[in-house]
């Protein structure tokens, strides 16, 4: 087998010249902004909150498994606790009842948290034009992302977490409010 040969790191020359730990770092260096460091933790490593509402739940369940496998992009981890989570899938119908819970499991969660709203249900009610489910979970908590269909597949739901992830690296580092 061939011997792995290192590139030689240029010497520098002139007043910079000298053993220095910036020299010895050579062509070695990565500059970056903090927001797009903290921005890429964010979204590399989003934990949703483990709740469900309905049949969409089903197929939100669905992306863990080994078919889906919603762990390739870093967000398998489904927190029992809100405290620990800061994605809300919103996976169902949202009854007039429910309402003040799922507020009050958003509220728990830590800043900056993110919701996505699943399925036809959540986002607009769906067939569900009654008084007895919320028309839009919008009006309860903020959403980021819109996800359509009865149900969505999960492979719906994962290009959902896929765009979320996009949105939060473009996001400024400032305190998002509800
Ligand atoms: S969108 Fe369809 S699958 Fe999802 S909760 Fe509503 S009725 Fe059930």
């Amino acid at each position: 087998m061939e011997e792995l040969k290192l590139r030689p790191v240029p010497t520098p020359t002139g007043r910079a010249a000298g053993p220095t730990p910036l020299n010895a770092l050579g062509n070695n260096v990565l500059t970056t902004t903090l927001d797009k460091v903290i921005n890429w933790g964010r979204a590399s490593a989003i934990w949703p909150a483990l709740f469900g509402l309905a049949c969409c739940a089903i197929e939100m369940m669905g992306t863990v498994g080994p078919r889906h496998d919603l762990s390739r992009f870093g967000s398998e981890l489904f927190r029992a606790s809100p405290r620990q989570a800061d994605l809300m899938i919103v996976s169902g119908r949202v009854a007039i009842k429910m309402a003040p819970v799922l507020r009050q499991i958003y509220d728990q969660m830590p800043e900056p948290k993110w919701v996505i709203a699943m399925g036809a249900c959540a986002s607009s009610a769906g067939m569900f034009n009654n008084y007895a489910i919320v028309q839009s979970v919008d009006k309860i908590v903020p959403v980021d992302i819109y996800l359509p269909g009865c149900p969505p597949r999960p492979e719906a739901l994962i290009d959902a977490v896929v765009k979320l992830q996009r949105k939060i690296r473009g996001e400024p580092l400032v305190k998002r409010t509800a």
